[in-house]
């Protein structure tokens, strides 16, 4: 969790908890299982493997393309390295034939309603998101039914993905201080937005120049800057596709893309004809040929609706931090980057570093997993992160930096997580627009109008969505078993 690229992470939709973790999670277990068939000689077809989905990964995976997800992990596909079609590819594979090349080698059967077990009722005490794959000897071996490997693994947001020792490890980082983790192979190692404050006050650093040191440690400048420059290029590209992407969303739902539409109604009195939003690019230092002083905002919201329409489709995006709120941040920096005089790449790289140290703090102090606090730990902590990130791009000092990030999520306080049929498009792809707008107005509010000075502090307001997260009834927690999900009819 201290690096930008753990925040930011290439990856599929839906769902990053749902979708990316369970596959991660399958990808994991598949190597490990191909190795014991490998290394004790065994034949394929002595060996079948079972799959247990736990809490809201068995209430809401079918919605969030979970089962998908588990195959293509177990067929060897990763959401950082696999292209979307290869997945598909993989899933109908696995569904049309009954068998599974494991992690790409052995050929094993796999019957998916066999195979794959939904435990709505049941759940792992150390995470609402749990999952337990085992390799058995199947009725071929001369003992069946034996476990020959069994891993659990726990999906906690955001695509990170843990077993249980990796779990336990966590929670105890979390207790300890910063010095006393790996973070104190860091050279400015913070758990709390006021120790950051503070080392940005005695380094005489920003924070993306803190966030850019403790990266340094990790991979070379040359690096850094090539996977800054590919977020931004999969964000741009996934909104420009968003916006020339018609028809249906996947699921019972039917929900029409409306992203293409209002690129029309946008473009329609335009004097000079715009391809995509990429297009708008030309007009960052002026000309900007709209008159409606609020059409800026149209924009932001249509680019959040597109990324989030890409997402639901099972689109290639960044987790910014989680899926079902991956529109946020994207629009919240073409904003900046389409609108804002005198935007460039530095600019870019600033913002989605500055962003990236909010969300370690979420992610740190209290969680990004919807089952564990409802929608304010995805919408709600991508505003937050954005409104802090637009505010560096601002010029704000840290104090007002710090009060954009705490302004963005005072206001997403008691979020639920109610997606309707399980799936992650309403409210999810409409709330991403509100979470934009949101962002854009904290940072205005904080560097335009504030001082820095202000009353609730940061580590407070995160400390206030952990709680609140934890009161939180279950059935607003990614159950879709109340809220919106049990007062809109899915027919
Ligand atoms: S309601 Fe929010 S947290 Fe829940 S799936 Fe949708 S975007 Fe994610």
């Amino acid at each position: 969790m201290n690096s930008v690229f753990e925040i930011f992470k290439i990856g599929v939709g839906p769902s990053s908890s749902h979708t990316m973790g369970p596959m991660v999670a399958a990808n994991r277990f598949a190597n490990r299982a191909a190795d014991l068939i490998g290394n004790q000689s065994l034949l394929p077809n002595q060996v079948r493997l079972s799959v247990r989905l736990y809490g809201s990964l068995a209430l809401t995976g079918v919605g969030h393309a979970t089962d998908g997800a588990i195959l293509a992990g177990l067929s060897g596909c990763l959401p950082s390295k696999s292209q979307t079609e290869e997945i598909a590819s993989a899933v109908k594979t696995v569904r049309a034939s009954n068998q599974l090349a494991l992690a790409g080698h052995q050929v094993i059967d796999f019957v998916e309603a066999r195979d794959v077990h939904w435990l709505r009722n049941e759940t792992m005490p150390e995470h609402p998101n749990a999952m337990k794959f085992q390799l058995l000897s199947s009725d071929n071996a001369t003992q069946p039914g034996q476990i020959l490997l069994e891993e659990d693994y726990f999906s906690t947001g955001g695509g990170f993905v843990y077993d249980r020792n990796e779990l336990l490890q966590l929670i105890s980082n979390k207790t300890s201080s910063a010095s006393n983790t790996a973070a104190s192979a860091l050279p400015y190692p913070f758990i709390s937005a006021e120790e950051l404050l503070k080392m940005c006050s005695h380094s005489g650093l920003r924070i993306d120049q803190i966030i850019d040191a403790n990266e340094r440690v990790m991979r070379t400048d040359a690096e850094i800057t090539e996977q800054l420059d590919a977020l931004w290029d999969v964000m741009k590209r996934c909104i420009d596709r968003g916006c020339q992407t018609s028809g249906l969303l996947p699921g019972s739902l039917r929900v029409p893309r409306r992203a293409p539409r209002i690129f029309r109604q946008l473009t329609s009195r335009s004097p000079v004809t715009l391809q995509c939003p990429s297009d708008l690019l030309q007009f960052k230092d002026g000309g900007y040929p709209f008159t409606d002083p609020l059409q800026q905002l149209d924009w932001v919201s249509l680019f959040a609706l597109a990324v989030n329409e890409e997402n639901a489709a099972g689109g290639k995006i960044v987790t910014a931090p989680t899926n079902g709120a991956a529109g946020v941040v994207p629009a919240v920096l073409a904003y900046y980057m389409f609108f804002m005089p005198g935007a460039n790449r530095a600019g870019m790289h600033r913002f989605l570093k500055t962003a990236a140290a909010i969300g370690m703090l979420y992610k740190r102090n209290a969680s990004l997993s919807a089952a564990e606090m409802g929608c304010q730990g995805e919408v709600g902590v991508a505003c937050s992160m954005a409104a802090a990130g637009l505010a560096a791009c601002m010029n704000g000092t840290i104090e007002q930096i710090e009060n954009a990030a705490e302004i963005g999520m005072e206001h997403n306080l008691g979020l639920t997580c109610d997606p309707v049929a399980g799936l992650v498009q309403v409210p999810c792809i409409e709330r991403n627009t509100m979470g934009a707008t949101k962002a854009i107005n904290a940072a205005r509010l904080a560097v335009l109008y504030g001082d820095g000075q202000h009353f609730v502090s940061l580590d407070r307001v995160i400390e206030t969505m952990r709680q609140t997260g934890v009161d939180m009834q279950v059935k607003y927690k990614e159950t879709s078993l109340g809220g919106l999900a049990v007062n809109v009819v899915d027919c």
